[in-house]
């Protein structure tokens, strides 16, 4: 895609911190570097999200994802790590070529907020709600 900015540090038109690459998967530093050693892994080819990408191409990015993990916990000290995907904009998906982000933890109270809220669940039908899923797949 020409105007991606991931397809443009794939092809080198733009600079990167580069972490890893094979011949599917590169992985870079966050230019925003929420933790010390926020890394991106992406797929060289370009998918929009985690919707359209191919499963082995998928398994390939996560085990990416799980050695860079490794590493930050080995070399900086990482006492946990995140690994997120945002997939569309409604889940805070900004830039539309898949990638996940490997977030080395080093305490609670560092830049990463997640909360899980679960303050409706008692509304929900819980049975239903897997039924919908499970059929679908
Ligand atoms: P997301 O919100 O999940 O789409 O994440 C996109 C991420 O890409 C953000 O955390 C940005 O800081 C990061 N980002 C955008 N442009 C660059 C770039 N040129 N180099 C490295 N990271 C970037
Ligand atoms: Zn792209």
């Amino acid at each position: 895609m020409n105007d991606c900015i991931f397809c443009k540090i794939v092809r080198g038109d733009i600079p990167c911190h580069k972490v890893y690459e094979d011949d599917d998967v590169l992985a870079f530093l966050d230019i925003s570097q929420t933790t010390k050693g926020h890394t991106l892994v992406i797929s060289k080819e370009h998918f929009r999200n985690l919707l359209y990408v191919p499963k082995d191409i998928l398994a390939k990015v996560m085990g990416a994802a799980q050695k860079i993990a490794q590493a930050q916990v080995a070399s900086l000290g990482a006492k946990g790590v995140n690994i997120i995907n945002n997939t569309n904009e409604v889940a805070g998906q900004t830039v539309m070529h898949f990638h996940v982000h490997v977030i080395p933890r080093y305490s609670n109270e560092d830049a990463l907020r997640l909360e899980f809220n679960s303050n409706k669940i008692e509304k929900l039908s819980l049975p239903a709600i897997a039924e919908e899923i499970s059929k679908e797949m």
